[in-house]
């Protein structure tokens, strides 16, 4: 898509520091990584996220997560890694192209996970669940 940084990067106008490819799907090194090591994975398909990407697309995408985690986490030493998307503005996605980042993770280096927050009631917990079952498609 025109004006899309990551299909620009996949197309090869704007370099990266690839560390995988095939068909489907372009990994590459984050520019300003959480910790060294840091991925994006990115189907080659242009989606704007996760809910407008195609079901396909996101079946080919998680063995090859899988296999940069293994890989990542043997490199860097690291102790656990988080998988993240953003999706949207209020998640933090700052790029408008489908993304999953692969962040390496030391015990103690700071980037603490956030924590929730128990619902109200066990009946809250309840009818957020019947809404969320009653709304899928
Ligand atoms: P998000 O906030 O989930 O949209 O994340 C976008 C990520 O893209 C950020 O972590 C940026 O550091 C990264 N990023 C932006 N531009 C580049 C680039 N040219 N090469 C590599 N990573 C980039
Ligand atoms: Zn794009």
């Amino acid at each position: 898509m025109q004006d899309c940084l990551f299909c620009k990067i996949i197309a090869g106008q704007i370099p990266s520091e690839l560390v995988y490819q095939d068909e489907q799907v372009y990994a590459f090194l984050d520019i300003n990584p959480t910790n060294p090591g840091h991925i994006l994975v990115v189907p080659k398909q242009h989606s704007t996220g996760l809910l407008d990407a195609e079901p396909v697309t996101l079946s080919t995408l998680m063995p090859v997560v899988q296999r940069l985690a293994v890989a990542m986490k043997k490199v860097t030493q690291a102790d656990g890694l988080n998988v993240i998307q953003n999706e949207g503005a209020a998640a933090g996605q700052m790029i408008q192209h489908l993304h999953f980042h692969l962040v390496p993770r030391k015990i103690g280096d700071g980037f603490e996970a956030w924590h929730g927050k128990p619902y109200a009631s066990v009946e809250m917990m309840k009818a957020m669940g019947e809404q969320i079952r009653s709304q899928l498609v």
